[in-house]
C-alpha cells in the first residue's frame, strides 16, 4: 500500500468522542518505548506523525490519524511505564478497556513487543485480555535490527510457542520490525491493506 496521505484527526481519553465516521481502524499499543512511535511514523513514511517518547507514560491519549482518506490508524498511550502513578494507572485501564470494549470499527490491534526481551507478563497478560473479550490482535516485534538473523527466528519461536503452550490454541499473525532499517514495513501495510480490501 501506498501511503498518500496521513493526518491527524484528534486525541481524546473518551471513547464516545472517538471519530464518528465508519471507516476500519487499526491499533497500536506495547509498553513504554517499545519503539511504538517510531514504527507508526515508518508505516506513514513521515519523521514526526507520531511523537516520539521523551517523555515515556505521557502520551496518555487516544490519538487518531487518517490514513489515505479510507482508514484510521491509531496510537494508544504506552502502558506499564513505572514512574506513572497508580491512580493515573487506574485511569489509563478504565479508557483503554473502554476503547477495546466499545470501538466498533476497530478492525485489529496491534501489539507491540521488544524482539530482544523475554515475553513480559503484562503483554501476555493484556493478549490474554484481549483474546478473551474477542479483539482480534497481531503481534508486531520491534528494533529487529537489534538482533541478528539467526537470533530474529530464535527469539520468534520462543514467543510464539510460549503462547501455543498457555493461552493460545494458535498463534496470532506476527511480524518482524525494525524502524531503522524500515524491516517488515511493505508485508505490514499489504496485511493492512488486503482486510480493507476484504
Ligand atoms: P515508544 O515509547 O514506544 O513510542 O518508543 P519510541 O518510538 O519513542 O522509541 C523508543 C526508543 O527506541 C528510541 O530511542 C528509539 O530511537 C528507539 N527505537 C525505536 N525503534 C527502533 C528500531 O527499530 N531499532 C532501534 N535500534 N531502535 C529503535
Amino acid at each position: 500500500m501506498k501511503i498518500t496521505s496521513a493526518e491527524f484527526v484528534m486525541s481524546n481519553s473518551d471513547v464516545a468522542k472517538c471519530p464518528k465516521e465508519p471507516l476500519p481502524e487499526y491499533a497500536f499499543i506495547g509498553r513504554s518505548n517499545v519503539g511504538k512511535s517510531s514504527l507508526i511514523n515508518m508505516l506513514v513514511d513521515r519523521k514526526s506523525l507520531a511523537k516520539t517518547s521523551g517523555r515515556p507514560g505521557k502520551t496518555q491519549l487516544i490519538n487518531h490519524f487518517k490514513i489515505n482518506q479510507n482508514w484510521f490508524l491509531v496510537d494508544l498511550p504506552g502502558y506499564g511505564y513505572a514512574r506513572v502513578s497508580k491512580k493515573d494507572k487506574k485511569v489509563f485501564q478504565k479508557y483503554i478497556t473502554a476503547y477495546f470494549e466499545k470501538r466498533k470499527q476497530l478492525v485489529c490491534s496491534f501489539v507491540l513487543v521488544d524482539i530482544r526481551h523475554e515475553p513480559q507478563p503484562i503483554d501476555l497478560e493484556f493478549m490474554e485480555w484481549l483474546g478473551a473479550n474477542g479483539v482480534p490482535f497481531a503481534i508486531i516485534f520491534t528494533k529487529a535490527d537489534k538482533l541478528k538473523p539467526g537470533a530474529i527466528e530464535r527469539h520468534v519461536n520462543t514467543y510464539l510457542n510460549l503462547l501455543l503452550e498457555t493461552a493460545w490454541e494458535e498463534a496470532p499473525p506476527h511480524f518482524v520490525t525494525s524502524s531503522s532499517n524500515r524491516m517488515g514495513k511493505e508485508v505490514l501495510l499489504s496485511y493492512i491493506n488486503d482486510i480493507n480490501e476484504s
